[in-house]
């Protein structure tokens, strides 16, 4: 056989294994797994993104502390030049009486901004645990499922195993470029090959124009020419 028969051959056996396979897929335990897999994946982001937001609130908390250790620096700084030289004029009393407060009003609201981070962060802490009992929750109700999947399943499971060995056996008479083409195409497409068909594509039903249909009758065995339309690879014959 050649590259391309090979080719026509492995996608027969390829497209047999991903039918048993979507067959188990959409059996309603292997759904309930899916659906449990999904909310896991969600929990999980959301956890992290909670964490994320902890962590910017620490990174505020200890500005906001080195802030607060500069005020209080400045405050004692004012005392001592209180005692040491303490002001005559009554002008030069209320104007240090005006820092103090405004050193004190500066404290008081970086204090208050501390308090209302540590609430915000006791909160995000609750949320982070709810979180994580509901995803444990959902790993657990996971594994009981597979359990019963891997009880009730192993005829399809088995199937589909033998098909794989045999999708892999077909695999290795091909040309590794050619099964990349292959692969590739698969990602857009399924399944990635048609035949040529009356001068029509068999994936779409497309007449294909006289460039292409030249470019198949010149093509080597190793050279895939694609549907212009439907992006499959033709295959001659
Ligand atoms: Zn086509």
């Amino acid at each position: 056989m050649d590259q391309m028969n090979l080719l026509w051959a492995y996608q027969a056996e390829d497209m047999k294994a991903d039918r048993l396979e979507r067959e188990i897929r959409r059996s309603p335990l292997r759904q309930k797994m899916e659906n449990d897999r999904t909310q896991y994946m969600e929990k999980q982001k959301q956890h992290k993104q909670i964490q994320d937001q902890v962590a910017q609130m620490g990174d505020r908390k200890d500005a906001i502390r080195d802030a607060l250790t500069r005020s209080q620096d400045q405050l004692n700084a004012l005392q001592k030049r209180y005692e040491v030289t303490p002001p005559t004029e009554l002008e030069a009393v209320r104007a240090m009486a005006a820092e103090v407060n405004r050193c004190l009003d500066t404290i008081t609201r970086y204090e208050k901004e501390l308090e209302k981070i540590a609430e915000r962060v006791r909160d995000c802490d609750k949320r982070a645990d709810a979180i994580r009992r509901e995803g444990a929750r959902l790993r657990a109700e996971f594994e009981q499922l597979k359990a019963q999947f891997d009880e009730q399943y192993p005829p399809q499971k088995a199937a589909l195993e033998k098909q794989r060995a045999v999708v892999e056996q077909k695999k290795a008479e091909i040309d590794p470029v050619l099964l990349e083409q292959y692969l590739s195409a698969k990602k857009h497409i399924t399944p990635p090959l048609s035949r040529l068909t009356n001068g029509q594509c068999s994936g779409c039903n497309t007449s294909l124009p006289s460039a292409v249909l030249n470019q198949l009758r010149n093509a080597d065995e190793k050279t895939l020419v694609a549907c212009e339309s439907c992006g499959r690879f033709i295959i001659k014959g």
